[in-house]
């Protein structure tokens, strides 16, 4: 069973940043409000998640580290239905194949909070502790058993940075949740929660971009297509600055980005590149969408109609942006 949990665990934990993003994801999914997120060397030594979400019981504990176990699907139809952001199951057993971890956590119908530690997929204890609703993680030494993989890690800057841009996009796809990211002890980052997707854009970014935003609203009976588009004076020479979520989840797709950039036209020079944070929504079924839950990856049964439409919504967005 331990091979099975370290082989397993390379699916879902590549690294820092993939452990963060499971587990805000199942803050996310608890119904937190505010989470806070806290790396030191990387996130390779020490990476805390703490929220204020349902807390998880004392007699799920274990299950909840089982592979496949998820509270979230009841049968197999409900598999077509996931709208909650994990519905695997397996993160929970696969970064604690391959770490030390410690939780602790409380619901807000039980007295006392419980603390759970298992390192390696070796439980360590399980016991009662006082502590505030909601949840805390802490992973230490990832990879401690697995040292080809570490290998692969690159530097602390590097993975801490990679753990910086999933909070990120975490924060601009839930404007609605306060996000706190503290790296090596210094703030980083800091969202009020407030559900203003522009507010958020500033507290993230500051004045200079936040300041130099178009909002672009479209809708027709498939897809609502919404967020903010910069101005073309806010151009970089990556698409570090280019966001798109489908169905909230954050995507990477240079063929969306292609068609942004295109709709452009005229108001770039070269190669610029836009800043955006774009949210494409398909009613249900209206589109077949494909995300691999966590390669970033989308594919769209009718890919052109959705590139033809972002790349309208946003040149006429511009041509009217004096109005
Ligand atoms: P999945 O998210 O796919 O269900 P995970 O391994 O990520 O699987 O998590 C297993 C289970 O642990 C979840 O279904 C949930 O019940 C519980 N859980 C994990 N993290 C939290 C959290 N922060 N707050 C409340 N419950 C949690
Ligand atoms: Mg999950």
């Amino acid at each position: 069973q331990e091979t099975i949990d370290k082989i397993a665990a390379g699916e879902v934990v590549e690294r820092p940043a993939s452990v963060a993003k499971e587990l805000i994801e199942n803050s996310i999914d608890a119904g937190a409000t505010a989470i806070s997120v806290e790396i030191k060397g990387g996130g390779i030594e020490y990476l805390r998640i703490t929220d204020n979400g349902s807390g998880i019981d004392k007699d799920q504990i274990q299950i909840a580290f089982l592979r496949h176990s998820t509270s979230k699907i009841e049968d197999a139809a409900d598999l077509a239905n996931v709208r909650s952001l994990g519905f695997r199951g397996e993160a929970l057993s696969s970064i604690s194949a391959v770490a030390k971890v410690e939780l602790i956590t409380k619901t807000k119908d039980s007295l006392l909070g419980a603390s759970y530690i298992i390192e390696g997929a070796k439980e360590v204890s399980l016991t009662d502790i006082g502590a505030p609703n909601g949840t805390t993680f802490i992973i230490r030494q990832l990879f401690f058993n697995t040292p080809a993989r570490k290998k692969f890690l690159k530097s602390e800057s590097t993975e801490g940075s990679y753990v910086f841009d999933v909070v990120e996009h975490l924060a601009l796809s839930h404007p609605e949740i306060s996000f706190k990211f503290l790296l090596n002890g210094k703030e980083k980052l800091m969202t009020s929660g407030n559900g203003v997707l522009s507010d958020t854009i500033y507290q993230i970014y500051g004045r200079q971009i936040a300041s130099n935003v178009l909002e672009i609203n479209y809708k027709d009976e498939r897809v609502s297509i919404n967020g903010f588009i910069g101005k073309s004076v806010i151009a970089r020479g990556n698409r570090a600055f280019e966001h798109f979520f489908v169905n909230n989840r954050y995507i990477k797709s240079n063929n969306l980005s292609r068609a942004c950039e295109e709709g452009y036209y005229g108001f770039l020079m070269g190669h610029q590149h836009p800043f955006f944070v774009i949210n494409i929504n398909f009613e249900d079924g209206a589109v077949d969408v494909n995300v691999h839950p966590t390669k970033q990856e989308v594919r769209f049964e009718d890919e052109a109609f959705i590139l033809e439409i972002l790349t309208k919504v946003i040149n006429d967005r511009l041509r009217k942006r004096e109005d």
